[in-house]
């Protein structure tokens, strides 16, 4: 099994995840957020810290959200 760092509290762990299971269900939250502001909000040039701003999720977070692609 390999070892994983956690993206979000940098705790290590061990599974395929991006976070950690002590911070699943946060990271699970802010996703869903963060894909209700952006179907609500159709503007692709919002920036991302409008989005954070919006949402509340910290910018780190935004960014590593839509860089996985998850945000279509
Ligand atoms: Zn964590």
């Amino acid at each position: 099994m390999e070892l994983n760092k956690c993206s979000r509290c940098g705790a290590f762990f061990t599974s395929n995840d991006v976070v950690c299971p002590n911070c699943e269900a946060q990271e699970r939250l802010e996703l869903s957020k963060l894909k209700d502001f952006l179907a609500e909000n159709n503007v692709p040039t919002t920036s991302v810290e409008q989005i954070s701003c919006s949402t509340g999720i910290a910018e780190k977070n935004v960014i590593r959200f839509l860089s996985q692609g998850e945000i279509n």
